[in-house]
């Protein structure tokens, strides 16, 4: 019987107990719990960067104007946009999260890397990461079993569901999959692939979900930028060997603890923080109406 991912202590004893990467014992966990061949699980990995890929792209090159008017392009605008504030590989971070986003809030299909509220920010750093280094797809694929390690983990000790933990849950868990993917790429060690989540972690925590309108749009996808932009500093902190000092399963306790205290207000029920300012409200008015109206024609 492999690991079953109970915490990230555990997982570090098992890796090097058997002398594994920290990939290897995913692996052996999907083949054991989900009855998978090694096969399948590499081509499902395969099919699901590429569908990943594809969600940068379209959001980079055809027209992302949700059907509530809040999301128009914000990727593109980015992209192309003449004055840089940030590095470019760090605008093209951003604009490639908001991007592949802002496909999911037109409902066009992506991956949901833990949870479609959060599936622009993978998408973000894989692409910036594997184009920066020029890493295999190899090498990028195993990153993502320690992606998926990471967030079996949260989910058993704290939540990867808004409704459940607030935002922090589900952006913060998809920034703490991808900063402790881009240390496993760039041949981080363990110890520096657990900093980097614990770093992440100690980043996110407390962010609510407020989701205006009870539509996944604002402010989900300029937090898929933020989120990205966190887990990329949390692992250049990581891998100069900075210290989270709070280890890595004491801060996904913490994550945990804070979720349930939050109020339900803050847990997708759009009842609390940007949904209830006054123009969330007015938003959330008109769209009501809209909907009453596609439904009466
Ligand atoms: S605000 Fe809520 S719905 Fe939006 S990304 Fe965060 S958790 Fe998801």
């Amino acid at each position: 019987m492999g690991l079953l991912f109970d915490d990230f202590k555990s997982w570090k004893q098992y890796c090097l107990a058997h002398n594994l990467s920290l990939a290897t014992p995913v692996l052996q966990y999907e083949i054991e719990q989900k009855g998978r061949t090694e096969q399948e699980i590499w081509t499902g990995l395969q099919m699901a960067y590429t569908v990943m890929k594809d969600a940068v792209h379209t959001g980079l090159t055809e027209d992302t104007t949700s059907r509530s008017g809040m999301i128009d392009n914000g990727g593109k605008k980015v992209y192309r946009h003449a004055i840089n504030v940030l590095s470019p590989e760090f605008k093209k971070l951003i604009a490639r999260a908001l991007a592949a986003k802002e496909v999911n809030s037109c409902m066009g299909r992506i991956v949901a890397a833990p949870t479609a509220g959060a599936s622009g920010i993978m998408p973000g750093i894989l692409v910036t990461l594997q184009e920066q280094h020029d890493i295999s797809d190899a090498q990028m694929l195993e990153a993502m079993l320690v992606s998926a390690g990471i967030a079996l983990i949260i989910e058993r000790n704290a939540s990867i569901a808004g409704a459940v933990g607030g935002c922090q849950a589900e952006t913060g868990t998809a920034a703490a999959m991808g900063a402790g993917a881009i240390v496993y790429a760039l041949n981080g060690t363990i110890d520096q692939v657990f900093n980097a989540v614990a770093i992440t972690i100690q980043c996110m925590l407390g962010l609510v979900c407020d989701p205006v309108a009870g539509l996944v749009e604002v402010p989900c996808v300029v937090r898929n930028a933020s989120a990205s932009a966190i887990a990329y500093s949390s692992a250049q902190i990581a891998l100069a060997n900075v210290n989270a000092v709070i280890p890595v399963d004491e801060c996904i306790i913490a994550m945990g603890e804070i979720g349930q205290a939050m109020e339900e207000r803050y847990k997708e029920t759009a009842l609390g923080g940007l949904a209830m300012t006054p123009t969330g409200q007015q938003i959330a008015k008109k769209v009501l109406i809209s909907d009453i109206d596609i439904l009466e024609q």
